[in-house]
């Protein structure tokens, strides 16, 4: 596998191991930094300002000042909706110096970070922005003839959002982009495996405009930022994603000052191929559903059930495409697969393998760590895989597919359902009576018909059951 070329890291500039707080880099309080690793050469890119309490503090007392102060009610909300849009046009012009950074602190591919996770993340902001001044309230009919009565759209007070390492930029621009065109004020805490674009983010939105103390960034760890962030009586609502284990966590944490709670958690989506479909564009769609950003997405197709007709021929297809996936360097611009996140998360994953293969499902194509560096995983398919089976149960994020093939339309609609997880499904069919009919039944979120991972900020986007509650982009 090819490295990440010198020449290429030089070309960009990272963050100061500093906090982004009041407008300002400021150092943390207790002068600690945590490490950011390249996940593709395993190398450390740069350190980062690991914040504790009082950098909470101090971060929350910046946002309040600023709710009170330049923000909330002084800045009129079309001002608020024309500082997103030029922050927006700021941020398009700096794609390639975004997508880069993004790459190399993520390890996704470079096509991915540069045509679909800054430009997601630009999109955001001008939505967003679009909506600051269509934000209204109502006047109610009330009884009496001197009466009026009226609702009034107030912001919420301090965010904090919370995020996670996946899709660093675009979760964090859809919790900071609504939460500022409705008039209010940030303190993000980004991942700590992927911190670099949020702190880039806030240097640069402040470059253009935003005024002090309106977003402010946080880096350090959950258990003390995090939980500091959910525990503190200044934030009045928590934006969380990440994986539902925390996800309790924090709506545990936030029950005690009785915050407002916004939780985007785990998947464990299923995806239903039936007989009657178009069978090339179905094994392209599940590859896809499965293997983008390397499995590491919560939406990932992860169950796929195969109607038996065709079930033979739909795995062997797969399974050849998967071994023909072309892993290496993230920067490389030919590259479909990069590392995995960490060390941490490409051992899970391994362990699924085993652990799948130990329960008696049949490994086809994979199962095994790529190359000697970084966290790569093969493309990895399982056959025969039962439902009570680990791999069929348990959120892997990873690249690992567990084919479950099926008989009936109510047999596979129990099956589906039939899981803790309710954030997305799809079904492959020419039958649009049956399409709909599965879109209705299915406990899903979001619901993808011979398509799958279409996400935009148009539509609503969250899960039932444990997969969280509220919905983005709304
Ligand atoms: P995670 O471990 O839950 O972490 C998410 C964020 O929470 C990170 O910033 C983390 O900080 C922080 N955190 C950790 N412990 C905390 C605590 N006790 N209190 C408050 N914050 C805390 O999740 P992840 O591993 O980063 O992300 C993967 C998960 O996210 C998967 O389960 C995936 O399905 C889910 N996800 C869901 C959606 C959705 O929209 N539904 C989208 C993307 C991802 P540190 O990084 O410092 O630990």
């Amino acid at each position: 596998m090819a490295t990440v070329e010198a020449a290429s890291r030089a070309e960009l500039t990272f963050p100061p191991a500093r906090l982004f707080i009041g407008g300002d880099w400021v150092e943390a309080a207790g002068g600690r930094t945590l490490p950011v690793e390249n996940p593709a050469t395993e190398e450390i890119l740069c350190e980062v300002a690991a914040a504790g309490a009082a950098d909470v503090e101090s971060a929350v007392a910046a946002a309040r000042a600023a709710l009170d102060g330049d923000w909330g009610w002084k800045t009129p909300a079309r001002e608020r909706g024309r500082i997103l849009w030029r922050i927006a046009d700021a941020l398009e012009a700096r794609i390639d110096e975004f997508a880069r950074l993004e790459t190399l602190d993520n390890g996704k591919p470079i096509f991915e970070s540069r045509y679909v996770d800054v430009p997601a993340a630009v999109e955001a902001l001008r939505y967003f922005a679009g909506w600051a001044d269509k934000i209204m309230g109502e006047t109610i009919p009330v009884s009496g003839p001197i009466v009026l009565a009226y609702t009034l759209r107030e912001p919420v007070g301090v965010v904090a959002a919370i995020t996670p390492w996946n899709f660093p930029l675009i979760q964090a621009l859809w919790k900071i982009a609504p939460a500022l065109a409705c008039g209010n004020t940030v303190v993000h805490k980004p991942a700590s495996y992927t911190p670099l674009s949020a702190l880039k983010f806030a240097e640069l939105a402040a470059e253009h405009g935003l005024p002090p103390g309106v977003l402010n960034v946080v880096t350090g760890s959950g258990a003390e930022v995090g939980n500091a962030l959910v525990a503190h009586p200044g934030v009045a609502k928590i934006s969380f994603t990440g994986s539902t284990e925390v996800g309790r966590d924090v709506m545990r944490g936030a029950a005690e000052t009785v915050k407002r709670v916004t939780l985007e958690l785990g998947g464990k989506s299923p995806n239903v191929v039936f007989a009657d479909c178009d069978l090339e564009q179905a094994v392209a769609g599940a590859f896809h559903a499965i293997y983008f950003h390397g499995g590491q997405c919560c939406t990932a197709g992860s169950r796929l059930f195969v109607e038996k007709k065709v079930h033979q021929e739909f795995v062997e297809r797969l399974a050849e495409r998967s071994k023909e996936r072309k892993l290496g360097d993230p920067l490389d611009e030919g590259t479909e697969q990069g590392p995995q996140v960490s060390d941490e998360q490409m051992k899970k994953i391994l362990g699924y393998c085993e652990l799948g293969q130990k329960q008696g499902a049949t490994l086809r194509t994979g199962g095994q760590r790529f190359g000697p560096r970084g966290f790569f995983v093969e493309p990895t398919v399982f056959d025969n895989v039962r439902d009570d089976m680990a791999i069929a149960r348990d959120e892997i994020f990873g690249p690992v597919v567990s084919v479950l093939p099926f008989t009936s339309y109510d047999e596979v609609i129990a099956r589906a359902n039939n899981t803790s997880y309710g954030l997305a499904a799809a079904i492959w069919t020419k039958d649009i009576d049956k399409a709909h009919r599965y879109a209705r039944d299915v406990k899903a979120g979001t619901v993808w018909v011979n398509c799958y991972h279409v996400v935009d900020t148009t539509t609503p986007f969250g899960g039932f059951k444990q997969s969280g509650q509220g919905r983005e982009n709304v």
